[in-house]
């Protein structure tokens, strides 16, 4: 089939494709939404994979501030995209290719690059059809033969300028694969004011008005409120944007984001998606036991663990959010509520640290660029040392523990990263030689899945059950092997290499319960009824520190009758 720009649409497409818009407001949970569909339709056997177009300018999220867009997530072979591909990741339970997050910035960049290289044989390039037909073969390259149904979220809002070639874009990509193969979800909110006491449906007519204006009628309404909408108000905002009643889905907040899949399932979301796409026969049973299963665990956990996270964008909670959710991961396993206390490593000064932290049952160092707050990390990483706290530092978090470990028991005075400082007597973090020269500042870093050798006796080779792990990577510094053997000597764990042994991996301290660091990012690997190991064994520890500093209360726990 050929696309109006000259492209071509394969043949043999056989996948089923949904589009989630939003409107009303950002930050409805769209991922969320389209997340908890992708695992409802894995549960009914389907194969589900899931994509993100984003309607910035920026090539990918690598390079924007943590502040403003929050986490930047890191897929397996190595892309950098938004942080709603980790929900993807977590509810799917897949491994997504970096392709699945595509940015206006990528498209207009591929669309130039083919003008510059003539391949538009001296023709008009324009919005429509070329950066159309680039956002449309982008999709299509997803739907391959291991696809049943792709699920392709468009960030931003109904009405904004920057999604109209979005919106055209999947707009003739209905025409294009079959009405039968296309399904469009758009979510609302839907506001209750107090002071009449009401749901109030005309934001959701709006926008709805304003995607029809762009040659869309959803198929399905996801309404968000804080209250569940009524059959009544379902009624009316079937007959006034068109869909049928049970494609009106009241989405109600949720106590746990994990609850999201079950109570769009009550909602018969799936299966009104699966009629429409006309995947199978609706009123077919799913089981969701599993699922329901891993829900009751999380409500259950009633053993508290608090966990501090050391971080510097913690007026930003969503910058460490993969962080959190592999936390709270380790806490299902094991029954136990994490509490995250945030930290502000700036704020420390050495004697405040110990009130900070005397208190924490474990704490994360999490990864970061630039100096700010680095010291107050460093002051961190060394209090946990010398009180048997346990502490996982990751990515800078492991280099903060080499530099506390490198100034303050193998005597290398003044030692920092050269990220930090220059002209060091003990550069015991720095770039490897042939990173020197680097002037592009996105895509440089060392980035997606490495693999790692473990020593056999390590504590990480017993945390993970094995000696060979893979796991990925996004920083740019590492530590020096100048210094590796001091380090060792002093008695610094180095239980983790590359394959090549040119780069160290994993640090622990023997003796210390857990103090354990790792150049990689474990925390996009952790999926919600699969921990990561290193995630599941700080929260045991944490536990442990808990249980020890107030066994009384425990022991009154655990006579409390069933
Ligand atoms: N800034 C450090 C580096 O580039 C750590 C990066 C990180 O924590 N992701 O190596």
């Amino acid at each position: 089939m050929k696309l109006a720009g000259g492209g071509q649409i394969r043949e043999d497409v056989v996948a089923k494709f949904v589009f989630v818009t939003g409107g009303v407001s950002s930050s409805l949970g769209k991922g969320l939404t389209a997340s908890s569909l992708g695992r409802l339709l894995k549960a009914r056997g389907l194969r589900v994979r899931m994509c993100k177009l984003d309607p910035y300018l920026n090539f990918d999220p690598g390079t924007m501030n943590p502040f403003e867009h929050g986490e930047v997530f890191v897929t397996e072979d190595g892309g950098e995209p938004d942080l709603d591909l980790g929900h993807y990741e977590r509810f799917i339970d897949e491994n997504l290719p970096r392709a699945s997050n595509a940015t206006t910035g990528q498209i207009y960049s591929s669309v130039m690059q083919k003008e510059r290289r003539g391949d538009y044989l001296g023709r008009t390039v324009q919005v429509i059809p070329h950066i159309t037909d680039e956002i449309k073969e982008r999709i299509l390259r997803l739907a391959d033969d291991e696809v049943d149904v792709l699920i392709v979220e468009v960030g931003g809002t109904v009405g904004d300028i920057e999604i109209v070639p979005f919106i055209e874009a999947i707009r003739q990509f209905r025409r294009e694969v079959g009405r039968e193969n296309v399904c469009y979800i758009h979510l609302t909110l839907v506001p209750y004011l107090a002071p009449s006491g009401e749901q109030k449906t005309k934001p959701t007519q709006h926008s709805v008005t304003e995607l029809r204006g762009r040659g869309i009628q959803p198929d399905v309404i996801v309404c968000r409120s804080d209250h569940p909408i009524s059959d009544e108000l379902k009624r009316k905002i079937s007959l006034l944007c068109d869909v049928p009643i049970n494609a009106v889905v009241s989405a109600v907040d949720a106590s746990s984001i994990y609850e999201i899949p079950l109570l769009l399932h009550g909602e018969g979301l799936d299966a009104t998606v699966c009629q429409i796409l006309n995947l199978e026969e609706p009123g077919r049973e799913v089981d969701l036991s599993a699922w329901e299963d891993f829900v009751r665990r999380v409500h259950e956990a009633d053993e508290r663990v608090r966990v501090g996270i050391i971080g510097k964008y913690i007026n930003m909670p969503d910058a460490y959010l993969s962080v959190v959710e592999s936390l709270r991961h380790g806490g299902f396993a094991l029954g136990a509520r994490v509490e995250i206390e945030w930290v502000q490593a700036e704020s420390f000064i050495d004697a405040d640290v110990s009130a900070d932290l005397d208190n924490l049952d474990a704490i994360v160092i999490p990864g970061g660029f630039g100096e700010r707050g680095v010291e107050g990390k460093i002051a961190a990483a060394k209090y946990a040392r010398e009180n048997n706290l346990p502490c996982l530092g990751i990515c800078l978090g492991l280099q903060v523990m080499v530099i506390d470990f490198a100034r303050s028991v193998a005597q290398m005075t003044g030692a920092n990263s050269t990220e930090f400082g220059d002209a060091l007597e003990y550069p015991v973090i720095a770039l490897m030689d042939d990173q020197i020269d680097i002037v592009n500042m996105g895509g440089t870093m060392r980035l997606g899945a490495h693999v790692a050798r473990l020593k056999p006796d390590s504590q990480v080779a017993k945390i993970y059950g094995a000696t060979t792990v893979t796991e990925r990577h996004r920083h740019r510094y590492e530590v020096n092997n100048r210094f590796r053997q001091s380090l060792e000597d002093a008695g610094l764990g180095l239980t983790g290499v590359s394959p090549d042994e040119r780069l160290v991996e994993f640090i622990e301290l023997p003796g210390h319960r857990f103090w354990v660091g790792t150049q990689a990012h474990p925390e996009f690997k952790s999926r919600p009824d699969r921990p990561h190991p290193l995630f599941r064994e700080l929260v045991t520890a944490g536990l442990e520190r808990a249980r020890e500093r107030t066994p009384h209360l425990f022991e009154i726990e655990a006579h409390v009758p069933f």
